[in-house]
């Protein structure tokens, strides 16, 4: 019943030793979807499932700790496997993988921005757009009953629920460290959990946390705004999100 995320990678802005940058996988029944396409996590999706059986790809923006491994798995379709997989991200990163690659046959790409609603096997998605540099889309997920939301990277003039209710997890950026809140369009531990308090949200993850930042400092600060579950976001941790 529901869906279940798997983290595949959780690091901002560059992969760790070991690591890799952001990117998630949602399945709800026999339906699995790739969320954000980090360096680092084509060989983590490997690991956690058969890449063949991928039904989709939804890409947040166009910063390259979001979408990088988009550029590998182009070059497995294209050269090793013949099937179509559908593609939906902002134009800015069909841009760039057009620049690297001319002719993207065989993904099957949609552009997609903050009004559009798209449906991958039994995963519904609808987006929002965020407080980012670039033309950024916050994910809702839903699939048999059970939301999920995903602040892809944010700044604090996003809230969470323009995603709408009934999110039964949240997945939130926690990239500063409280002294450098509001310095830069991204979110300390005490917002992230503000903004999954605000949608109501019924659990909450953090992700996305600097490298340079303590990430037990982001989860005491996180649990001061947010009154449900926090947890840290690790590789390879999975999570069963209920209707
Ligand atoms: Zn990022
Ligand atoms: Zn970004």
């Amino acid at each position: 019943m529901g869906m279940t995320v798997t983290v595949l990678g959780c690091d901002a802005s560059y992969p760790s030793p070991g690591g890799a940058c952001s990117g998630y996988l949602l399945q709800s029944g026999s339906t699995s979807l790739w969320m954000d396409a980090g360096s680092g996590t084509m060989a983590t999706l490997s690991k956690a499932i058969d890449v063949d059986s991928l039904d989709g790809i939804v890409i947040s923006h166009a910063h390259p700790d979001h979408w990088t491994d988009l550029l590998v798995y182009h070059h497995l379709v294209r050269y090793y496997r013949t099937r179509s997989v559908p593609v939906y991200s902002p134009r800015r990163v069909l841009e760039l993988m057009e620049a690297v690659n001319g002719e993207l046959l065989p993904l099957d790409w949609h552009v997609i921005d903050e009004t559009s609603t798209a449906k991958v096997g039994g995963i519904s998605l609808s987006f929002s757009r965020t407080d980012h540099p670039v033309e950024t889309l916050a994910v809702r997920a839903e699939g048999l009953g059970a939301a999920i939301a995903y602040s892809a990277d944010t700044g604090p003039a996003w809230s969470m629920s323009s995603l709408g209710d009934g999110i039964g997890l949240a997945i939130v950026e926690a990239t500063l460290d409280p002294e450098h809140e509001n310095a830069t369009q991204h979110l300390s531990g005490r917002q992230a959990g503000s903004t999954a308090e605000a949608a109501g949200a019924r659990a909450l993850v953090l992700t996305h946390i600097d490298p340079d930042v303590p990430k037990e400092a982001q989860l005491a600060e996180a649990q001061t705004t947010f009154r449900g579950p926090v947890s840290l976001a690790t590789v390879g941790a999975r999570y069963e999100v209920l209707p």
